[in-house]
């Protein structure tokens, strides 16, 4: 069903616990880790903890735990002291874009100069 954990996802096992995660926040709905290989002095995942394979099929399904994500996104970068600064969310979405994990993932970069348009 849509939303259930996958035995195959990597996040589905960080939100289960099985695979390790330095987790930064969370809530009932999402939580918050350090990405393992960071791009940038702060680079946290916010993943909703129901299982979509991207940000659209998120969105269209569950616009309320979409909203979750977006602000705690924010949340971090708050914690992070990188609001002031400036940061970027990024939803990488299909193999082409850089997607790797097929199950939603706001990647939230800051703590140096970024540049636009990114690569
Ligand atoms: P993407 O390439 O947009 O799908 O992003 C996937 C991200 O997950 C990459 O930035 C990886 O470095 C990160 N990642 C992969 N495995 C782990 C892990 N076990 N813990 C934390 N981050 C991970
Ligand atoms: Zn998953």
């Amino acid at each position: 069903m849509a939303g259930e954990p996958q035995a195959d996802c990597l996040f589905c096992k960080i939100v289960s616990g099985e695979v390790p995660a330095t987790v930064v926040r969370a809530t009932d709905t999402t939580v918050a880790f350090r990405d393992i290989n960071p791009q940038a002095p702060t680079h946290v995942l916010v993943i909703p903890k129901a299982h979509y394979p991207d940000a659209a099929s998120l969105a269209a399904a569950e616009p309320r735990i979409t909203a979750d994500v977006l602000r705690e996104a924010g949340a971090v970068a708050a914690d992070e002291k990188i609001d002031e600064t400036g940061y970027r969310v990024v939803f990488n979405t299909g193999s082409g874009a850089g997607q790797t994990v097929f199950h939603a993932h706001a990647h939230v970069l800051g703590g140096r100069g970024l540049n636009w348009p990114p690569g």
